[in-house]
């Protein structure tokens, strides 16, 4: 029992099954590490024990009565850029810090319909904009490797509450890696899904062209449960894929693993910058899926280069139009002035914090007129050939392997006061969002102390692949099955 905690969402689903433990003590337990290493990791922006523990009895009394779903009494937790409603839900900004959703995002939505029990909201990059979680309006979390580490980011509350045993699964958005990056440097599983495969409505924009919600789980399987539970169609978002949701976790399972994958080894994601102890563990990655079966295959995505600017010009672009709504008069903070317009400044002055008044600016600049077709539509058509690179490598390849990030987590401070080594961090990541398609980032070895992710990328809807692929990968290896010294 003492180990609750650090149960998979799959080893506690089957417990609740055999009654052998109630979604109660589940949550109490989990309650409990909260209050033991929060203080130091600092993963919740808000925590909800009461509410949670009502929710956990409600699903101990809907199973009592014969119900059952993948998620029913699973204490789980949600990055606070996803409205839940009657929850504050501040996207790591003083703008929302009194905010307080009137509705459930359709994903929370579908969590809560099928019984799943909510921890808290966690911590975030401002509007999810950032990679180490620094640029949080309230406080820095910490990476449970090493606290004085970030733990990557946006996403990274998520990630460091896995990883903490904070939870047994939580919530996180990826709009330029923002899933997979802190999954990497936390040492647990990340999934982006495919755009469109889960609903956008009720997650507060950032980029509404890249923007995805998905998964981070101490295994892939727990990754294909929870993707399952949130995917598929939704009227209220007009992006959302009408495709039919797999099985994942069969799906998964099914074939013979990594056995005749064709899997791409991209040339210019091992060279630009990496670190030498994320090579080799990413290169001796590479040495087991051969070993599973796989056909390594070399090829070139040949746009890599340009991803970060696109990413940054693009990203920039839609988060200055998506912003353009916090002006005081509907949501959250106010500053009143005798005049409109200057009440208008003065909340955005006060209610931004410095990184995102500069996306603003950027983002801005890219589309005003005289600068829109050298900046944004530039952009866009590079995005384009960035596609086809993708669409070119699909022809010979059923996925691609590469690093999910070019270093392991950094120190605190390192990078806040330099924003293009902070966007870089962002190399390996960025090019899924722009082309749409689905990745993983699982954990596969660790360098310097700490954890180094490997990243799948597949193709549209291509996640029961990635899973397959990653789920052979954990089958063999035995990674992300350590646990950091808190
Ligand atoms: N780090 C990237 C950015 O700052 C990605 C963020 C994200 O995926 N939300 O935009």
């Amino acid at each position: 029992m003492a180990e609750l905690h650090w149960s998979t969402i799959q080893a506690a689903q089957a417990m609740l099954r055999r009654g052998e433990v109630s979604s109660v003590e589940l949550t109490q337990a989990l309650v409990e590490r909260i209050l033991a290493v929060d203080n130091d990791v600092r993963a919740y922006i808000s925590l909800l024990p009461e509410e949670a523990l009502a929710q956990a009895e409600a699903a101990d009394r809907r199973r009592s009565a014969g119900d059952d779903t993948p998620v029913l009494g699973i204490p789980l937790a949600i990055k606070d850029v996803l409205c839940t409603q009657g929850v504050s839900t501040t996207c790591g900004s003083r703008i929302l810090e009194n905010f307080v959703p009137p509705y459930d995002a359709t994903a929370v939505a579908r969590l809560r319909a099928a019984g799943a029990v909510f921890l808290g909201k966690t911590n975030t990059d401002e509007f999810a904009m950032g990679s180490s979680t620094e640029y949080s309006a309230f406080f820095t979390t910490g990476n449970p490797w090493d606290l004085e580490r970030v733990p990557g980011g946006s996403s990274g509350g998520s990630a460091a509450a896995v990883a903490a045993g904070e939870t047994l699964g939580a919530f996180g958005t990826d709009t330029g890696g923002s899933i997979r990056q802190p999954a990497a440097m936390c040492g647990v599983v990340g999934l982006k899904p495919t755009y469109g495969r889960v609903s956008r409505y009720g997650l507060v924009a950032h980029g509404s062209s890249l923007d995805q919600i998905g998964p981070l789980t101490r295994s892939v399987e727990d990754a294909a449960i929870l993707l399952g539970c949130i995917a598929g169609h939704d009227p209220l978002d007009s992006t959302s894929l009408d495709a039919p949701v797999p099985d994942y976790q069969r799906e998964m399972k099914s074939g013979s693993g990594l056995k005749g994958m064709r899997v791409g080894v991209p040339q210019e994601y091992f060279a630009q910058g990496i670190e030498a102890g994320v090579e080799t563990a990413v290169r001796a990655a590479l040495d087991v899926l051969a070993d599973l079966g796989a056909e390594l295959v070399h090829i070139s995505l040949p746009h890599t280069q340009y991803c970060i600017p696109i990413y940054y010009l693009i990203a920039t672009a839609e988060a200055s139009s998506n912003l353009a709504r916090y002006d005081g008069v509907r949501y959250g903070l106010r500053v009143d002035t005798p005049t409109m317009w200057q009440s208008y400044y003065d909340t955005r002055q006060a209610g931004f914090g410095p990184e995102v008044k500069r996306r603003i600016m950027l983002g801005t600049y890219a589309l005003s007129a005289g600068y829109y077709d050298a900046y944004y539509l530039k952009a866009g058509q590079a995005r384009t050939l960035l596609r086809r690179d993708f669409e070119r490598a699909w022809e010979e390849v059923d996925l691609i392997a590469c690093p999910t990030s070019p270093s392991v987590a950094f120190k605190m401070g390192q990078k806040i006061d330099d924003p293009l080594q902070m966007y870089l961090t962002d190399v390996f990541t960025v090019s899924l969002n722009l082309v749409g398609m689905c990745g993983i980032s699982i954990p596969c070895g660790f360098s310097d102390g700490m954890p180094v992710g490997l990243q799948f990328m597949g193709p549209a809807l291509g996640e029961s692949t990635i899973l397959r692929a990653a789920y052979a990968y954990q089958q063999a290896t035995d990674w992300h099955t350590r646990r950091p010294p808190l």
